[in-house]
């Protein structure tokens, strides 16, 4: 805050506004005339916004009752503006909206843009442009205003040239609603002519469910008055007469997203219960997809009258990303955040557009497969919390779910379960997974060896999620998932019908002996039947939680109960075969240790002693290097 004169003030834009502004304009030079989708897009908002305040207070409309947008040009003063006759705003909402950025994560998101223009543009397009877009033509912008209710003389104005500061100041104003006037830049000039302008309303705001009249200015007045745009809501007409670009603009204009949709679903429902759903996909997830308290959900109309954003009761946690129109013919005008929670149909509805949108996603799964791997991409994560958040649709879910698996190169196709079935023998009963830290140490992992040596596929699962998800999943057709890395792995070829205790039956002296020397590192130790290269592996109990969950559980601070690990061995591996026959105690202690150190590191866990085991090795190495010394 700098000049205060009488009740004109000269104040700066937040720091995060500063930077939006510079980023933005050169960024998204070369899509410049979005600025007049953009306005629009707001100005039918704040009529959306009276309409709906006006349902319990109809005074408010009472001397101007015809909602409507219009964008007045003038060629000669070389300006354009965007007048609505909606709810206006006060003061306060004025600096507050037009000149600080609410959105928590702003300054992280304006942080991480790379200058590169190409992809800075469709970052910040994703962050949602509105208002600051004007800055991209104009060198200088003037926002009037009055609040709808308030007295003429409680008019605002706002003026900035969009270089770090703006003033506001009191002014007259008849008209309740909002007038932003864009002083163009002097290359600008196509944008305050009738013909252009006419072209860009019709491509970009014909669904815009207010009327939208361009009229030629002061200096302009060749042309008469005219409404543009057929003024009905895109979702009231249908299906067979709307375009696809239609619906891509309707999606940028509810989404503030620069980018198209990916798919988009719209349906009418008829009968007991009567709404309309238009349902969209966005290609690239907002940055603040993880940010749980971030604005997500639903434009909720009730009868074509705006009622809220973001109703997040019509769809749940998990998809979260999509973004659409739900308009209720059964809901109350009047309903609130509250109510929308008590409503028994709101359920129901819930399931419904829950299914909508997986059976969308099961559309592009089958028909755009490369669209579908994008968006896999994107929230592939965040689909994986159905699994767990929404059991009903379990198996819808599961179809849809793709995985790395050690059939894949690591970044190229993923696969389905469908696709893992489709590759398995007929006698393999189960789904193998591995869970490890990153695809790397699950790729290398000992664990997998028997299996690749048979040729049995694995998912390779290496998401923060995908311990829960497996818990959720269980099975696949009728096929349980097992874990390579757990005690009593069965394999297809029955050998799972083998105990244990029988496979450890000839070697049950050795196993003792290493049991002995590994006390309480260890809970058991088993001869393996999953190692073919690897001397020796450990694995969890049945019933333990697997070391991945652990460790993230650990890092979040939770205590952990004290839980030891199995230790496999690979009695065919040379170097089991020589520790059998080492005659020397304390060397077979050393290698036994070592065994056991090196199968923790494989798998990927810390060492809970790593000097001792510095020592042990180099000790070993030592004795390598020069002829052994006993003890
Ligand atoms: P967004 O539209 O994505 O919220 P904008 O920067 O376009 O972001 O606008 C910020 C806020 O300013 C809007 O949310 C709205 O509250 C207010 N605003 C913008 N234009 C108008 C308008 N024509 N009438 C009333 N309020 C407006």
């Amino acid at each position: 805050m700098t000049t205060t004169t009488g009740d004109r003030e000269t104040l700066g834009f937040q720091t995060e506004v500063r930077q939006l502004l510079k980023l933005m304009i050169h960024s998204l030079y070369s899509n410049k005339e979005i600025f007049l989708r953009e306005l629009i897009s707001n100005a039918s908002d704040a009529a959306d916004k009276l309409r709906f305040e006006a349902l319990s207070a109809p005074d408010l409309l009472a001397d101007d009752p015809e909602l409507g947008i219009r964008v007045e040009y003038d060629p000669d003063a070389v300006t354009v503006a965007v007048i609505d006759n909606g709810i206006g705003m006060s003061r306060v909402e004025l600096i507050e909206n037009i000149g600080t950025i609410a959105r928590s994560g702003t300054a992280e998101f304006l942080g991480a843009l790379t200058g590169d223009q190409q992809k800075d543009a469709s970052l910040i397009g994703q962050f949602g442009v509105g208002f600051y877009s004007a800055f991209i033509v104009a060198d200088k912008v003037v926002v009037e205003t009055r609040r709808a209710g308030e007295a003429p003389d409680a008019g605002v104005r706002w003026s900035s040239d969009g270089q770090g500061e703006y003033t506001v100041e009191g002014v007259e104003r008849s008209e309740r609603g909002t007038r932003v006037t864009l002083h163009l830049k002097p290359g600008e000039k196509e944008f305050a002519e009738g013909p252009r302008l006419d072209a860009l309303i019709r491509k970009y705001s014909d669904h815009i469910g207010f009327p939208v009249t361009l009229v030629g200015g002061d200096g302009g007045g060749e042309a008469e008055p005219k409404v543009v745009n057929s003024a009905t809501a895109l979702w009231t007409r249908s299906r067979s007469e709307l375009s696809d670009d239609e619906y891509r603009e309707f999606y940028k204009h509810i989404s503030h997203d620069f980018a198209d949709p990916l798919c988009w679903s719209h349906n009418r429902v008829e009968g007991k219960r009567e709404y309309t759903s238009l349902l969209y996909i966005p290609k690239t997830a907002p940055f603040d997809l993880w940010n749980r308290e971030a604005p997500r959900g639903l434009k909720l109309y009730v009868q074509r009258v705006f009622i809220m954003d973001d109703a997040e009761q019509f769809l749940p946690l998990y998809l979260r990303f999509v973004k659409g129109v739900v308009d209720s013919s059964d809901l109350p005008l009047n309903v609130s955040r509250e109510l929308l929670q008590q409503n028994k149909d709101l359920s129901a509805m819930r399931g419904a557009l829950t299914k909508r949108v997986l059976d969308m996603l099961d559309r592009l799964a089958k028909n755009e497969a490369a669209d579908f791997a994008a968006f896999w991409k994107e929230f592939g994560q965040v689909l994986k919390e159905g699994l767990v958040e929404d059991p009903a649709n379990r198996d819808k879910l599961a179809k849809l779910l793709r995985f790395e698996t050690t059939r894949t190169d690591g970044d190229g196709e993923l696969r389905s379960l469908d696709d893992y079935l489709a590759g398995a023998d007929d006698s393999q009963d189960k789904v193998y997974y591995l869970l490890a830290e990153n695809r790397a140490t699950a790729a290398a992992s000992p664990h997998l060896e028997k299996l690749a040596e048979k040729e049995i596929e694995v998912l390779l699962l290496t998401d923060r999620i995908d311990p829960w998800l497996v818990d959720a999943l269980a099975e696949y057709q009728g096929k349980q998932l097992a874990d390579a890395a757990r005690e009593g792995l069965s394999l297809p070829d029955g050998d799972g019908e083998i105990t244990q205790a029988a496979t450890n039956e000839a070697h049950k002296p050795l196993l003792k002996k290493i049991k002995q020397v590994l006390k309480d590192r260890v809970e058991a130790v088993n001869v393996s039947r999953r190692l073919v290269d690897s001397p020796a592996c450990v694995v969890s109990g049945q019933d333990e939680l697997s070391p991945q969950l652990k460790r993230m559980l650990e890092a979040g601070g939770q205590a952990m109960p004290e839980s030891r690990p199995v230790l496999e061995i690979n009695v065919e591996h040379r170097l089991v075969s020589r520790l059998a026959g080492e005659t020397d105690d304390a060397r077979f202690g050393a290698l036994s240790e070592i065994l056991l150190d090196h199968a923790l590191l494989a798998e990927g866990s810390q060492l809970a002693d790593p000097a001792a085991y510095v020592r042990r090795m180099n000790r070993l190495l030592l004795e390598l290097a020069s002829p052994a010394e006993p003890g």
